[in-house]
């Protein structure tokens, strides 16, 4: 195992072993990291953190004012959690942990986006993830997705708001990630089931969290369902041989045939005789592509956003 990341879709410093397990992880040769909402990332647990030998901690901050941010993230002081990133900023040697703030672009803060990029520098962090309102589910999450099938005006607008803010952050020695605003298959996704696997709370191995859950989901505004889809459980089974048996491996392999494809098409877009334009390319290597496993076609993970 090259790299263990403690998230899964809960907050990991309520877990009370965590720099225990990741000290263990550390001693056994593997990168660790986590993300947090840094309420609990505070003076006692910072040095316990960096003394486990995490490599990275990704702190979500979907505000760059308290007022933004308090409204979001209910319960929550800004105050505090930028005072808790700075510290560990500060506290940490050699830029190890590496230090990023995850922003989900909502309508409610994406006009913060160049302040966000200005805290970041403030607070002493590596790099800004922003991040698309891909997985908020049910109600809450009704209406807050910026992203799209194709682009309209709004979206382009968009697109230049966020090159600003990303082009700020170069600027000020930050690196900057962000999603697509516009949906478009992609061969495999950023989770690459081909290397990675997703263990949840009660020992359930799956693909990715999306598939460890399953349930209805949201897929660019129409309702879906997302199943929900297990290889087997931990303690019980044994982890390579699960990664070994066939559903873990068919699912690998169809993500390495959709790669292949995806591909080669496109060297013989670009590089070939076929006198091919960028959109042509793109268009024709996702109609080579095989279809996506189940679940995994309605998932905004494979679609860049
Ligand atoms: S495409 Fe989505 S559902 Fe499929 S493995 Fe990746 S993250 Fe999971």
């Amino acid at each position: 195992m090259r790299s263990i990341d403690f998230s899964g879709g809960g907050e990991p410093l309520l877990q009370p072993a965590l720099a225990r397990w990741i000290a263990e992880a550390h001693a056994a040769g593997c990168e660790t990291g986590f993300l947090s909402n840094g309420v609990l990332l505070d003076a006692e647990a910072a040095p316990r953190l960096i003394e486990a030998g995490v490599d990275w901690i990704a702190v979500s901050l979907d505000g760059a004012t308290p007022r933004t941010y308090e409204a979001i993230r209910a319960g929550a002081d800004f105050a505090r959690v930028c005072e808790n990133v700075e510290r560990l900023a500060r506290l940490r040697a050699a830029g190890r942990p590496r230090l990023m703030l995850n922003f989900v672009l909502m309508p409610e803060n994406v006009h913060e986006l160049e302040r966000i990029v200005r805290l970041a520098a403030r607070l002493g962090v590596d790099k800004v993830h922003f991040k698309q309102c891909d997985v908020v589910r049910g109600e809450q999450g009704r209406g807050r997705a910026l992203f799209a099938r194709a682009a309209d005006r709004a979206i382009r607008a968009l697109e230049k708001k966020l090159q600003r803010a990303r082009r700020l952050a170069r600027g000020l020695g930050l690196e900057s990630e962000a999603s697509a605003f516009v949906a478009r298959e992609l061969p495999v996704c950023g989770q690459d089931p081909r290397s990675s696997l997703f263990i949840r709370h009660d020992g359930a191995v799956a693909a990715c969290i999306s598939l460890a859950y399953g349930g209805p989901s949201v897929f660019l505004g129409r309702d879906v369902h997302m199943p929900e889809e297990h290889y087997g459980r931990l303690p019980a089974d044994d982890l390579l041989a699960l990664w070994e048996a066939a559903p873990c491996r068919a699912r690998r392999e169809r993500f390495a045939e959709r790669v292949r494809a995806y591909e080669g098409e496109i060297q013989r877009g670009f590089l070939g005789t076929a006198p091919s334009s960028y959109e042509q390319a793109l268009g024709a290597a996702a109609a080579a592509m095989p279809e996506a496993p189940a679940g995994c076609s309605v998932c905004h993970y494979l679609h860049g956003v």
